[in-house]
C-alpha cells in the first residue's frame, strides 16, 4: 500500500521533471504561463497580465494606448533576450551580452520605482491627513503584495523613488539605469544633510562615484567624501542612522535562539571588533561555513563576556548557564555511552546530557534536595568539578587550546577530559585533562575521541587509532 502510494509519487515527480526539461521546457512553460498568472490578477496593468497569448508571444499592440504599446515592445524585446542560444556564444561574448543588461534592468527599476513612489504619493495624498501614516502602510502593503517584493524591498523601492525626484543629478543617474535604489538612498540620505551651496558641489561628484561600484563601497567612499568636505552633514546623517539601530531575539520552535540586527558608527564597529576577536580560522580538518564560523565565534564572545567580573550581577550572582539535572539524569551522563537529560533553567529548553558534555566537565554542581512533593528543602554549597589547582597548572601546561592546529587562547577554554575521568572516581589530573575552545571541546565531546597525554604534549586520537 505505501508503495504504491510511494509510487505514485515519484511518477508526479518525475513528469514535473519532463515538464521543464530544457528539450521542450519553453514550449511548457510558456503554455503553462496564462493560466498561472492570470487568475485574479486582473488589477495588473494589463499589458503584463494579457497581453501574452496563448502561445507566449504579445497579444495584438495597440489596445490601452501608449504604455500598452511600450508593454508590448518591452515583451518583445525580452523574448529576443530568452530566445537568445546563449549555448553557441563563447565566453566572452556571453559575458558581454550579460553586461549589456546592467543599464536596461537599471532603467527598469528606476521606472519600477519612480511609479510605486507616485502611486503612494497619491494614496497619501487622497487620505485625509490624520490618516497619513496608515494610507502609507496599505499603500506599501498593496505595493508589496502586487510586486512579491518583501517589505523592505517594498521600503527601499519607494524610498528610491521619492529621493530621486529631490535631487536632480541623481535621479537622472538613476534613470539612466547607472545607479540601484540602494546606491540613491545612500546619496539621498548625504545629499539632505548639506546646505544648497556644497549639495550643488557634491551631488555631480557622489554620482559619478556611485556609477563606478556597488552599493555598500560606495556609501563608505561616499561617507568618506563628506566627511572631508562637510563634517556636520556626516554627524548629521550619523544621528538620523542610530535612530534605525535595533536587535530582535526571539526563541524558535525548535528551541534555538534567533537573533538580527542593525547597528552603527561606534556600536557596529565595537561588535564587528568582538566578533572578529573570538571567531577563530578552522583548524586541520576542520570545514565550517562562514556563517557557522561567525556562529561559533559568537558563542565564544558569549560565553567569555559571562565568565568575566564584570558581567552584571543578580542577587549577588554573575550570569551563568544554569541547568537543572536530577541527580540519576546525571550518574547517566557520567557513564559511558549513556544519554541523559536535563534542563536549561533560564530558557526553560530541555537538554540531552550529550550537547551539555562540555559544561558538565567544567562547572559548579549545587545540590538541591527535594521532598515527596519537589520542594527544595535542603541546598548544599557549589562544588567546582574542575579545581582551582588543576585549571591552573593546565593553563601553564596547555597555554590555550589544545586541538591540533588551533590558536585560541586560554581564557576561551574549558576543561575537558575524557570518560576515563569519572571511572577514576570522578578524580581530574593534569594526566586525564585538557583545555580546549568551546567549538573543539563540542567536537571532542560529539565525535569518538580520547585524550594522550604524553608530559606536555596532548593529542586527540579517534577511538579506533591505534595507542
Ligand atoms: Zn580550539
Amino acid at each position: 500500500m505505501a508503495r504504491a502510494a510511494r509510487s505514485a509519487e515519484d511518477r508526479r515527480a518525475t513528469s514535473a521533471c519532463d515538464t521543464l526539461s530544457p528539450h521542450d521546457g519553453r514550449s511548457a512553460l510558456t503554455r503553462e504561463t496564462p493560466a498561472t498568472y492570470d487568475g485574479g490578477t486582473s488589477a495588473q496593468p494589463s499589458w503584463s497580465a494579457s497581453a501574452v497569448n496563448a502561445d507566449g508571444r504579445p497579444a495584438e499592440a495597440g489596445a490601452d494606448g501608449p504604455a500598452a504599446d511600450a508593454g508590448d515592445l518591452l515583451t518583445r524585446a525580452i523574448d529576443a533576450l530568452a530566445d537568445l542560444d546563449i549555448d553557441a556564444l563563447s565566453d566572452e561574448l556571453l559575458a558581454e551580452r550579460l553586461s549589456g543588461l546592467r543599464i536596461p534592468l537599471g532603467r527598469l527599476r528606476s521606472v519600477q520605482a519612480r511609479w510605486a513612489a507616485a502611486l503612494e504619493s497619491r494614496r497619501i495624498a487622497a487620505a485625509p491627513p490624520q490618516r497619513a501614516g496608515a494610507a502609507q502602510r496599505n499603500a506599501r502593503n498593496e505595493l508589496s503584495q502586487q510586486q512579491r517584493l518583501t517589505p523592505s524591498e517594498t521600503k527601499r523601492l519607494v524610498e528610491a523613488g521619492k529621493a530621486a525626484q529631490r535631487h536632480t543629478e541623481t535621479g537622472r543617474a538613476f534613470a539612466d539605469g547607472h545607479l540601484t535604489p540602494d546606491h540613491v538612498r545612500v546619496l539621498d540620505l548625504l545629499l539632505t544633510q548639506l546646505d544648497p551651496l556644497q549639495r550643488a558641489e557634491l551631488e555631480p561628484r557622489l554620482v559619478a562615484l556611485a556609477a563606478r561600484m556597488h552599493a555598500s563601497l560606495f556609501g563608505r567612499k561616499a561617507r568618506a567624501l563628506v566627511a572631508a568636505a562637510a563634517p556636520e552633514a556626516l554627524a548629521a546623517s550619523e544621528d538620523r542612522l542610530r535612530g534605525r539601530r535595533y536587535l530582535r531575539a526571539s526563541s524558535t520552535p525548535d528551541g534555538g535562539f534567533a537573533f538580527s540586527g542593525l547597528l552603527y558608527g561606534t556600536a557596529a564597529e565595537t561588535a564587528r571588533i568582538a566578533l572578529d576577536a573570538f571567531t577563530r580560522p578552522d583548524a586541520a580538518g576542520e570545514h565550517r561555513t562562514p556563517e557557522q564560523r561567525a556562529a561559533d565565534g559568537f558563542e565564544q564572545l558569549c560565553t567569555a563576556v559571562i565568565r568575566t567580573a564584570e558581567a552584571p550581577t543578580q542577587h549577588g550572582t554573575r550570569p551563568q548557564v544554569l541547568v537543572s539535572i536530577d541527580a540519576e539524569q546525571l550518574e547517566i551522563a557520567h557513564t559511558a555511552d549513556r544519554i541523559g537529560h536535563a534542563r536549561f533553567v533560564w530558557s526553560g529548553q530541555p537538554v540531552s546530557t550529550r550537547e551539555l558534555g562540555h559544561l558538565l566537565d567544567d562547572c559548579a554542581l549545587t545540590g538541591v534536595l527535594l521532598d515527596a512533593r519537589r520542594t527544595p528543602i535542603e541546598v548544599t554549597t557549589a562544588v567546582r568539578t574542575v579545581p582551582v589547582g588543576l585549571y591552573r597548572a593546565l593553563q601553564v601546561r596547555d597555554g590555550g587550546c589544545t586541538w591540533d592546529g588551533c590558536a585560541a587562547p586560554a581564557s576561551w577554554c574549558d576543561v575537558a577530559h575524557g570518560a576515563q575521568a569519572y571511572r577514576d572516581d570522578g578524580r581530574l589530573h593534569p594526566g586525564n585533562a585538557a583545555l580546549l575552545c568551546r567549538s573543539h571541546h563540542r567536537r571532542f565531546d560529539l565525535g569518538s575521541w580520547r585524550i594522550d597525554i604524553d608530559g606536555d604534549r596532548v593529542r586527540y586520537l579517534r577511538n579506533h587509532d591505534p595507542p
